[in-house]
C-alpha cells in the first residue's frame, strides 16, 4: 500500500469559485490564472474546471503550450510576456497574449517577423514597483506599440499591491487613470483581492464600461477557494469552497503521561495524560514546517472530521496531533487509519480552510498549494459530494 497521504483536487469546488468570481464582476471577462501549476492544482485539472472561463494567465511558456495542447483556442495571457527575443516566435505560433512591461520588450515586437496580429497587455507601473513602465513612459510605450505593425491590439492593465489591505487600491487607480485616461483599449487592472472587495469601484478611461473590474479581471487565489483578505475575510464569507483537500491517516496512537513531550526538541510538553496520534504527513509533503504546535500555540487540523491541534515539530514525514477532542466526540479512541485532513473537506463534510492553517504558520495560503510536494499523489473528485 502506499503512504496513505494525497491531493483531493474538487473540479466542482472549483467551478463554484470561478461561477462566484464571474457574478462578482458581471461587466468582466475573467482570466483564470494558472501560473505555477495551477497554483499547486495541476495545469490540466485547473483547465478541466475553468474551461468556462475566458481566457487563461500564466507565465511559463510550457504551460501555455500544454494548455493550447488541451484543445483550448481562446486567448491565453503570458502575465509577465516574453523572456527573451525568440519567446515571440512561440506567442505568433500559439496566438499567445503578453504582456509588454519593459522597453527591450517593444524592441523585441519591433525586429519580430511575424504574419499574425500579437495582442499585448501593456502594463502600467502604478506603484507596485515590480514591472510595468512608469507612467512618464507609459504614452511614449503605448505609441510606439501603435505603431507596430505586428500588435493588432493593445490593452491596458497594472497590478495592486493592497488590494487586500488596509492602504487599499486609490491611489494606484489615481496613477492608472492620469495615464491611460484618454488611451483607447481594453483594461484589466483587479486581481481576486480586488474584484471581490472593489469590483463596482468607478474607473475612468476612455471607451470602457466604467468599473473598476472592467474589461477583464485576472483571478487566481479565489479561484482556487482561498479568501485573498484572510483574515479579514474568509473562503466562507465570500462564499468559496476549496479546491484542493490535503489528507491523509493515522498511523500510530501513541498515550502520553504528564510531563512527557513530543517529536523533535521536545517542543510539546504534556500537562496531562493525553492521546496523541502519528500522522503521514511532513514537510517533505509540503506541510509547513513552521507550523506551531506546543503550549502556547497550535493550528487547527481535522481528524476523523473532528477539529483538533497540531503538537510537537512537524518532522520530514510525520506530525502529531491532540486526538482529546475526538475521544471526547467519538467516545473511542480512533484506530490506525482515521482520515486526517490537513486542509480541506473531511469526508465527513467538515472544512478547514487552508487559510487557517496558513494563519497559524504565518504564511499564506498561496504558499501552502503551491508547496504540495511531488511525492504526494493527486486524484480528481469530479462531483461534488
Ligand atoms: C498572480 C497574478 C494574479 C492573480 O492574483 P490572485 O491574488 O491570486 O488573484 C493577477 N495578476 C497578476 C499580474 C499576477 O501575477
Amino acid at each position: 500500500m502506499p503512504r496513505p497521504i494525497r491531493a483531493v483536487i474538487h473540479l466542482e469546488n472549483l467551478r463554484h469559485n470561478l461561477a462566484r468570481m464571474k457574478a462578482a464582476a458581471p461587466h468582466a471577462r475573467v482570466w483564470a490564472v494558472v501560473k505555477a501549476n495551477a497554483y499547486g492544482h495541476g495545469v490540466a485539472h485547473a483547465f478541466d474546471a475553468f474551461r468556462g472561463a475566458d481566457g487563461f494567465a500564466l507565465l511559463d511558456l510550457d504551460e501555455a503550450q500544454r494548455i493550447r495542447a488541451l484543445g483550448w483556442r481562446g486567448p491565453i495571457l503570458l502575465l509577465e510576456g516574453a523572456f527573451e527575443a525568440r519567446d515571440l516566435e512561440l506567442c505568433s505560433r500559439l496566438d499567445l497574449w503578453h504582456t509588454v512591461h519593459c522597453t527591450e520588450q517593444v524592441d523585441w515586437l519591433a525586429a519580430h517577423k511575424t504574419q499574425v496580429g500579437h495582442r499585448v497587455f501593456l502594463k502600467l507601473n502604478s506603484g507596485m514597483n515590480r514591472l510595468g513602465f512608469m507612467p512618464d513612459a507609459f504614452r511614449a510605450a503605448w505609441t510606439r506599440l501603435n505603431a507596430l505593425t505586428q500588435v493588432d491590439e493593445i490593452s491596458l492593465m497594472t497590478h495592486f499591491s493592497d488590494a487586500d489591505g488596509e492602504r487599499g487600491i486609490a491611489h494606484q487607480v489615481a496613477a492608472f487613470e492620469r495615464a491611460t485616461h484618454d488611451l483607447a483599449g481594453a483594461r484589466a487592472l483587479c486581481n481576486s483581492a480586488a474584484t471581490l472587495r472593489h469590483a463596482n469601484a468607478p474607473l475612468a478611461g476612455e471607451g470602457h464600461h466604467g468599473q473598476l473590474s472592467a474589461d477583464w479581471v485576472r483571478a487566481g487565489i479565489a479561484l482556487y477557494g482561498s479568501a485573498p483578505d484572510c483574515p479579514q475575510g474568509s473562503a466562507q464569507s465570500w462564499g468559496l469552497l476549496p479546491g484542493m483537500t490535503l489528507k491523509s491517516q493515522l498511523l500510530a496512537v501513541q498515550h502520553l503521561q504528564p510531563g512527557d513531550t513530543v517529536g523533535y526538541g521536545s517542543t510539546f510538553i504534556a500537562e496531562h495524560a493525553m492521546h496523541i496520534g502519528v500522522v503521514a504527513c511532513g514537510y517533505a509533503d509540503g506541510y509547513p514546517r513552521h507550523a506551531p504546535g506546543h503550549n502556547a500555540a497550535d493550528t487547527p487540523v481535522l481528524v476523523d472530521g473532528i477539529r483538533t491541534r497540531l503538537v510537537g515539530r512537524v518532522s520530514m514525514d510525520m506530525l502529531t496531533v491532540d486526538l482529546g477532542p475526538v475521544i471526547a466526540q467519538r467516545g473511542a479512541i480512533p484506530a490506525m487509519g482515521t482520515e486526517v485532513v490537513l486542509w480541506g473537506r473531511s469526508s465527513r463534510g467538515a472544512v478547514l480552510c487552508a487559510d487557517e492553517v496558513a494563519l497559524s504558520a504565518q504564511t499564506i495560503a498561496y504558499e501552502l498549494m503551491c508547496a504540495v510536494a511531488q511525492r504526494v499523489p493527486v486524484e480528481v473528485e469530479r462531483a461534488d459530494s
